[in-house]
């Protein structure tokens, strides 16, 4: 069966250490020897030849749809933001056009610098072949529901490809107020991907409905991770909880909002629980393989695809048949 998975990380060190080691810090990343920081993978995020394709083979995943994990050019301001995006992208293009039938590329903006990001989105999809773009949480502490990010959307929607909205590590007033003050590394592993990611991705996406800005771009097609970063299982309360003061500024239910412009992926949630409420919530037309490679294991994720207890004909959906349509990949 053919396997397709979407939520697949890179690096390339040569041109990120250009980003300022203090700004990186600043943002919340952590030196190399806390447990799940980003850079702990380095060796696996900056290789993207025969030892990535050969855990692809054995776990049987056909294509990667390739993003850079942060630190990223949204550290950057300016031309300099501008300059890191466009060369990752150009590098990303060289190792798709090695394996065009392994690799594909999701763009990565120079989010600072918005109408410079929608220019490079455009470059990426129509000159590179790309599919959309990834974006790793805030920038600056900015969602994208914030005005200053409405020529990405705009061009988005445009081009017709999907947002992918991925968490990133939470502004420093949210570590100290949520987080702080744990033993060990359990401050920085709940903010992340022991709780915080999720809830943040999932804030990211409500902010982008009670805003009214996916009632402005209806076309636009967001991507997220994680089984839904916990939306499947709050769907219902966020309805009956803000619907009758969200019908005062929205088109649309919020539930219905997201069920038509957001699509979920099942990275690193190999588990039935949470896949349970999301099938019984967005259904199998929007639920898409990953596996967030390499911060969780290609086999383990090809595994628990084989398990879902659904149809063939779903499960063929889910591994590809979704991602193909939506995405536009070519066989
Ligand atoms: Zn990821």
């Amino acid at each position: 069966m053919r396997v397709v998975a979407l939520e697949e990380h890179f690096t390339i060190p040569s041109l990120t250490k250009r980003i300022d080691r203090e700004a990186i810090l600043r943002r919340g990343f952590p030196p190399p020897d806390v447990p799940f920081g980003p850079m702990v993978r380095l060796g696996e995020l900056q290789e993207l030849g025969e030892k990535r394709l050969a855990d692809m083979d054995a776990s049987g995943i056909t294509v990667e749809v390739l993003s850079v994990a942060g630190p990223g050019a949204d550290l950057l301001e300016g031309a300099a933001g501008v300059g890191l995006a466009r060369d990752l992208n150009d590098n990303l293009a060289r190792i798709v056009a090695e394996h065009p039938q392994r690799f594909g590329g999701f763009a990565h903006l120079p989010m600072m610098a918005p109408d410079a990001a929608a220019d490079e989105l455009e470059r990426a999809v129509t000159e590179l072949g790309f599919h959309g773009a990834l974006i790793n949480g805030h920038t600056g502490g900015r969602f994208l529901d914030d005005p200053r990010f409405a020529p990405i959307l705009a061009r988005a929607e445009r081009l017709d490809v999907p947002l992918y909205l991925h968490p990133g590590i939470p502004p420093k007033a949210v570590r100290e107020a949520y987080y702080d003050g744990l033993p060990g590394h359990l401050s920085f592993l709940l903010a992340i991907a022991g709780w915080g990611w999720h809830a943040e991705t999932a804030v990211h996406v409500l902010r982008l409905v009670l805003s009214g800005t996916l009632d402005r771009y209806p076309r636009l097609q967001l991507i997220i991770g994680h089984m839904g970063e916990g939306l499947p299982a709050m769907l219902a309360r966020c309805d009956q909880s803000m619907g009758p003061e969200a019908e005062r500024f929205l088109k649309r239910p919020i539930g219905q909002t997201i069920l038509e412009q957001v699509h979920i992926t099942t990275s690193g949630f190999f588990t039935l629980p949470p896949f349970l409420a999301a099938l019984h919530t967005f259904g199998t037309d929007r639920i898409l393989f990953s596996v967030d490679y390499p911060f969780a294991a290609n086999a383990k994720g090809r595994a628990f695809l084989d398990a879902l207890p659904v149809s063939p004909a779903d499960r063929e959906k889910i591994a590809y048949g979704n991602a193909d349509r939506l995405l536009r990949l070519k066989r």
